[in-house]
Parts: structure tokens; sequence; C-alpha cells
């Protein structure tokens, strides 16, 4: 049993060590070309990478963790300077720092941040009071309001059940939390949030928003749909809720306790401009016109720096430029260097020929790949040269 496990690992290593080999080769005529709706191919080299970020740390029931580098800190446990009273504009709230967390005043009001926020990944964290008083909703209620309006609930239920669309991590009268994975009063409690607004165009719904919430580490809501504005007693109503708006913390009458508080914003979706996912056939259009442009940029580049009797990296840049986009110009200029390339080969020695041997494969392959998706016509002159000088070596057995 142990040793057919053993076997079974080393095949699975080996075979996703081949994968990443394959997949480390730079080639770009690799993966599946872009289609109507990606602008991108499979596994595409030239699909920017993503932006470093270097991770925080997890908070400890008495230290909290620090944000990730690219985090925007909304509170670090010093002074409320990026906080308001709800009030107003620019009036001072009631609420207190003390021992490295913000405290709920009772009776002072809600407190919101001096910036608006919309779609993001936000951290919170929250303690109720160690003292119990009160039961149900009267049990250290306080909540996060995501873009002033989509209350996630505050609310100690430890031992404390209460309506379930009002428990703590709720959307409140809307959706209950998946779970009631709660630590007791007096400790903190973490939501990572990830917030998408609703988003309407000439007053259709494209997009009704959504937001995830971990508690402690749970999930306990899974993209949950928004249905607009959430409030007490009423059924909320779906519809738009702006760009971005104040994180607003609510005074429920309990000295709830806060800390570590910071936001990562989100970039835009698909529907407003993002790329990523599958996106409208015209954005898509608009992105391989521009990655195409790009190519045949380099392109011109190469063919300025490079030397005369090497018109390899210019044509295959201009090749790869016609996966995104066909070109006239650029066509015609690869069969230009379709035409030099194929007189040197043919006036290459033995062993200069046995020395291009990789070159001339991987120009090959690159053939089959733009003929295979119909990028370019099968019947190159050069691609049966190089076919014939394949097999005349028997370079495909070897
Ligand atoms: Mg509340």
């Amino acid at each position: 049993m142990q040793l057919r496990f053993f076997l079974l690992t080393l095949v699975t290593l080996i075979s996703s060590g081949a994968a990443l080999r394959a997949a480390n080769t730079g080639s770009a005529f690799y993966g599946d070309p872009p289609d109507a709706h990606h602008p991108w191919a499979v596994h595409d080299h030239n699909r920017p990478q993503p932006p470093l970020v270097t991770p925080g740390t997890f908070s400890t029931r008495d230290e909290p963790g620090k944000p990730p580098s690219d985090a925007i800190v909304l509170f670090d446990g010093t002074d409320l300077s990026q906080w308001e009273a709800d009030q107003g504009e620019g009036v001072a709230t009631k609420w207190i720092v003390k021992k490295g967390a913000m405290e709920c005043v009772p009776g002072s009001g809600f407190i919101k941040t001096k910036a608006t926020i919309g779609d993001c990944q936000l951290h919170v964290e929250w303690a109720a009071p160690t003292k119990i008083e009160g039961e149900s909703q009267g049990r250290g209620n306080s909540g996060v309001f995501l873009i002033g309006q989509v209350e996630i609930q505050v609310l100690d239920n430890y031992n404390n059940p209460t309506y379930a669309d009002g428990f703590a991590a709720s959307v409140y009268g809307v959706n209950p939390p998946l779970a009631n994975a709660l630590r007791p009063p007096g400790e903190f409690q973490t939501y990572d949030i990830v917030f998408r607004r609703p988003i309407y165009r000439a007053g259709q719904c494209v997009d009704p928003g959504y937001v995830t919430v971990f508690l402690n580490g749970v999930l306990v809501q899974d993209h949950t749909p928004l249905e607009g504005a959430t409030g007490h007693m009423h059924r909320s109503k779906a519809g738009p809720l702006g760009e971005a708006g104040p994180l607003r913390l609510q005074d429920h009458g309990n000295p709830v306790r806060y800390r570590n508080i910071w936001y990562r914003p989100l970039p835009p979706r698909a529907c407003e401009g993002g790329t990523d996912g599958a996106l409208s056939e015209q954005a898509t259009a608009a992105k391989r016109k521009e990655i195409a442009a790009t190519l045949r940029h380099d392109a011109l580049k190469l063919r300025e720096t490079q030397e005369p009797a090497n018109p390899l990296p210019e044509m295959l840049r201009l090749m790869e430029s016609l996966v995104y986009e066909p070109n006239d110009e650029a066509l015609g200029r690869v069969r230009d260097l379709e035409e030099a390339y194929s007189q040197q080969v043919r006036q290459l020695s033995a062993d200069q020929l046995a020395a291009q041997k990789d070159q001339i494969k991987h120009l090959r392959n690159v053939y089959r790949y733009m003929a295979r998706f119909n990028l370019l016509a099968w019947d190159s002159k050069l691609y049966t040269q190089l076919n014939q000088v394949i097999q005349e070596h028997n370079w495909d057995k070897k």
C-alpha cells in the first residue's frame, strides 16, 4: 500500500514537472489562442504579471496582525484621524481609543471613515464587551456598514440566539451567516470581507453586487447577492448604492471595540472595463488590437537593432502579433523574412544546420500552431522546407 502511494506520488511529481517545464518554455505559440471573449491565449506570456504584495500576518488573541503591503490602513490602534462622527462632515466623533482599540461610546452615534470606499477587500476585527449584558439583539450589537448602507451584523451570538438573519455576520435582514463561528465575548473576532457593489446602467442591473465574508477564517457569506441597502423590519429593495461610500460602524448602545481595520481596493470587473474573466467582444477586440500593436512595435525595434543575418527574432515577433490581430503589413513583412531565412537555411553546411536544429524545429512548430488555428496558411514554402530538413535528418525521432 505504501509502495503504491510512493509510486503514485513519483508519477505525479514527474508529470507535474514535465508540465512545468513545458509552461516555462517561453514560447508564445503554446496554449489555445485568443478568442472573441478572451484577449490572451491560454498560458499567455504577454498577460501582465500579478503585482507583488508582501503578505501580512495573522492576529493573535492579544496582538493584531500586520496588514498586507498594499493595504490602506483605516485604524491601526493609535488614533481616529481617518474617522469622524456620522452627523455630517468634519464633526469629531465621541468614540474613544483605548488599549489599541476604538470603542463605541453608547449614545454618540455611528462613526464613519472620512474616505469613501467602493469595491474592496476589507479586514475588520471587533470584540463584544466582556461583561455580558442583554440578550438577543441587545448583546454586543454594532455593525459594519459597507458603502455606508449594507450592514454586516456585529453581535455577540456566543450562547445568545436571535433571529437568523440578524446573527453576527448576517447581511442584516437579508441573509443569515452559513455558520456561527464566534469566539467568546471579550475576544477579538475577525471579518474578512469581499465587497462588490451593484452596477446599474440606464436603470438596468448589470451586476447585482456581492458580499463574501469569512468570520474567524470560516466562510459565512458565500458570494451573497446584494439586495440593496439593509434595514430593520422592512424588506430590502435591490438598487444602485453609488460608486463608493464611507465605511460606517454602528452605535447600537453597546461598547463594542474595533481594531486592525484595513482595506484593499479591488480592480474593476469585466462589465466595467476590467480585463479579468470573459470580456465583451468589443473590449476583447480592443485589447487584442493593443497587444498586437505592442508586438509590432517590438518587431520594428528588433528590425532596427538585429543583425541582418538573423531575420528570425523579428519574424517570430510579427507572427506572434498575428495571433492577436490580422495585419496585412505585418504579414507581408513575415513573407519577406521567410524568404531571407529560407535562403540562409539552404546555404548552411551540415554542421551549421545541426547547430540550428532546435531553432528549426521550433519554427516548424510555430507554423503548425499558426496553421492549426487558421492564423497562417499551411502552404508556406518555408514550412515545407523546414519539414523536409527535419525529416531528412530524422530530428523528430531522435
Ligand atoms: Mg447591528
